[in-house]
């Protein structure tokens, strides 16, 4: 069994339990999915957080910018410290990892790594969101 992150058009978040992503899909093409607060059967995968999503830990305090707007770059920096703080490192498998985390195979977790552009490319067609930062270049730089 594997545990989905569901969402209904109205924006209600709960989790569904499926034999696996066919079953899943089988069903949610079926309509036999439905929000448990509204019923509505537009039901879609909020996607796991594969890589690096920083916008909720580093929301901006509004208020504040108004009048003093955020050092980008240290904000920048804030972000790169707590991905290597955060994020498994994963190197090379980076590509592979984000599928097993993405299709239910390996526990959910936030990882960090370097990809080919096919492998990107393969992501980016399974629907797997992640996101590029400039590491410096002390990791696998040489596939
Ligand atoms: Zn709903």
């Amino acid at each position: 069994m594997i545990a989905f992150d569901l969402r209904c058009s109205n924006g209600h978040c709960f989790e569904g339990w499926f034999k696996d992503i066919d079953s899943f899909n089988e069903q949610n093409s079926m309509g036999m999915i439905t929000c448990p607060l509204c019923k509505d059967t537009n039901i879609t995968r909020v996607l796991s957080p594969v890589a690096i999503k920083s916008s909720q830990e580093f929301e901006v305090d509004e208020e504040k910018s108004k009048n003093n707007p955020p050092d980008l770059g240290k904000l920048f920096m804030g972000v790169v410290e707590y991905v290597k703080n955060n994020f498994e490192d994963v190197g090379t498998n980076f590509a592979a990892e984000a599928l097993k985390i993405y299709y239910g195979i390996t526990k959910k977790r936030n990882i960090r790594g370097t990809a080919t552009a096919k492998e990107e490319q393969v992501l980016k067609d399974e629907g797997i969101k992640f996101t590029k930062m400039p590491f410096s270049k002390t990791e696998d730089d040489n596939n």
